[in-house]
């Protein structure tokens, strides 16, 4: 029997893409081992984002390389596709380097391998059956993420994403569709729909869905009770999202919507293709929504020229829109991308100073608006117990971590665990990241 073992960094693409890799390998009769000294095959599936990604990339696979004897080396992802056949040279132990638009190849690429050739690749965009992996294993029991469209067709000036997952392929609505009736029937309840720009989804087929119909149609499909998606480019944005959101309860009303900077100025220097207005427009339709609609955002601080002033709308953009929950970033340089040229790079200690700022502003938003959730019941996915805290960890429609108490379930029992059921849950407590509470219904 061959064994392999995979790691994985980076988005939920890259976690998607190793659940089709795994299920790839499995249905090729290998078997998957937790400790990379006891695998024949180690797959490394690298994230290219942010920092120095290649630097420790290649000290990862120094690391492999102490144990190397026998052993057969992959490199997945982002980094194999910018590095691409360069990794051979820099680290002659590896044997595959494979972007994620070849997976559905990985079959044909491990024939290699098992006969013995050493640089195998896989780095061409042009694989049109990308999406169709025909085993995808899994790793949360409830939750199942489908990817609607690949790559990316917007030239942000610091994102090295379209050089590393190639230009957009919508994936057609039928195959989703199918997808997602087949998770119902496997019993998940839960589909998150993933791209690099979900709503930049156009259908090829003669159905023609675009984003907010297509979210329609998954959220009618039989058993699936929640449907989420990221990540949301502001410009592609219509108030038909918004509208879909409205009109059905198993869309989750959480919205993600990378805003990345409150200044017009590096905006456009960023090549974002949206004014500040125009962003605010968009939080205008969901603050106006019937249902309450929880918004996150992606923002850099730091990139090329950003002045205190620009910063500083930042943090005004901030206060204005009240977000939910953020993920920041200090800008880095990325191979490729068009920032590399622009004047002006920010001191690594100044983009800490900014960065830690917009936390702290943030924190005592998330603070207020969750104080104001405490005696409200929120419909929760229990995902788990957690043993130190003695509660249930539950996830709201708003995408909210709510861990609770349950008076009749107060500890998992063997033959009963409430993970993967919707239960009514009050909110007794709050904090700046989480909500507490206690169940207040049976199981549903
Ligand atoms: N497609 C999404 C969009 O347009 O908003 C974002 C995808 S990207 C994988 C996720 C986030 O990483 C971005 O929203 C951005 O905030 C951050 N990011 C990308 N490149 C970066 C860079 N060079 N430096 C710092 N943050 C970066
Ligand atoms: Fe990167 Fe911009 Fe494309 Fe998002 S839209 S993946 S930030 S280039």
């Amino acid at each position: 029997m061959k064994t392999f073992y995979i790691e994985t960094f980076g988005c939920q693409m890259n976690a998607h893409d190793s659940e089709k890799v795994v299920g790839s390998l499995l249905s090729q009769g290998y078997s998957r081992v937790d400790q990379w000294e006891t695998a024949d095959l180690i797959l490394y599936n690298t994230c290219s984002i942010r920092d120095k990604a290649e630097q420790k990339v290649f000290h990862r696979l120094d690391q492999f390389k102490r144990n190397a004897q026998g052993k057969v080396f992959g490199v997945l992802g982002c980094v194999a596709q910018q590095e691409g056949a360069k990794i051979f040279e820099r680290a002659p132990h590896v044997s595959l380097v494979a972007g994620s638009a070849s997976y559905a190849k990985l079959p044909q690429m491990l024939v290699q391998l098992e006969s013995g050739n050493r640089r195998v690749t896989g780095l061409d965009f042009d694989a049109s059956d990308a999406f169709e992996t025909p085993y995808t294993k899994r790793d949360n029991p409830h939750r199942a993420y489908i990817t609607i469209i690949e790559g990316c067709d917007k030239a942000c000036a610091y994102c090295v994403v379209p050089f590393t997952r190639g230009p957009e392929r919508s994936r057609t609505s039928e195959s989703i569709l199918n997808e997602a009736g087949e998770l119902a029937r496997m019993g998940y309840s839960e589909i998150q729909l993933l791209g690099q720009n979900v709503n930049s989804y156009r259908d090829p087929s003669a159905a023609g869905l675009d984003f907010a119909r297509l979210l329609r149609a998954v959220g009618e499909v039989d058993g699936i009770r929640r449907v989420r998606f990221t990540t949301s480019h502001p410009r592609d944005f219509v108030q038909d999202i918004v509208d879909a959101i409205d009109e059905n309860p198993y869309l989750c009303n959480h919205v993600h919507l990378p805003v990345q900077s409150g200044s017009d100025r590096i905006l456009s220097r960023m090549q974002r293709l949206y004014t500040r207005a125009e962003y605010m427009r968009r939080i205008e339709w969901m603050k106006k929504a019937r249902r309450p609609i929880a918004i996150s955002t992606d923002i850099i601080v730091g990139f090329p020229g950003e002045t205190e002033e620009d910063f500083q709308q930042t943090l005004s953009l901030l206060d204005a829109v009240e977000y939910d929950s953020i993920f920041g970033f200090k800008y880095s340089k990325r191979p490729n991308t068009a920032a590399l040229a622009l004047e002006d790079h920010i001191p690594e200690e100044e983009k800490s100073r900014r960065l830690s700022i917009v936390f702290e502003r943030q924190r005592a938003v998330q603070i207020r608006r969750h104080s104001e959730l405490v005696g409200a019941v929120e419909e929760t996915l229990v995902e788990g117990y957690n043993q130190a805290t003695g509660q249930w960890i539950g996830r709201t429609s708003q995408n909210r971590t709510l861990n609770f108490v349950h008076p009749r379930f107060p500890r998992p029992q063997a033959a009963e665990t409430l993970a993967g059921s919707y239960l009514e849950v009050r909110v007794t407590r709050s904090g700046p990241n989480s909500l507490a509470g206690e169940a207040i219904a049976g199981i549903q």
